[in-house]
């Protein structure tokens, strides 16, 4: 059973739901089916990103990221 992220159209909430296939979602809030599925890989990208950020940080400390900005000109 695939547990989804959702958020409310209507009181604009946002939680996880195991939806089966012949459920109808609703919003445990308010109760409306006016819901949205949010895409699940929005948050794999955003972690990479930020692990890309911390990365970036580390070489910075490190000195390295005179390399990399010198090779990018
Ligand atoms: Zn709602």
């Amino acid at each position: 059973m695939p547990l989804y992220d959702y958020r409310c159209d209507a009181c604009d909430k946002q939680f996880e739901l195991l939806v089966r296939s012949a459920d109808v979602p609703t919003c445990p809030a308010c109760g409306t089916p006016d819901i949205k599925r949010l895409i699940s890989s929005i948050a794999p990208a955003g972690k990479a990103k930020a692990v890309a950020g911390s990365m970036r940080a580390a070489a910075a400390r490190e000195g390295h990221l005179s390399n990399f900005s010198r090779s990018g000109r």
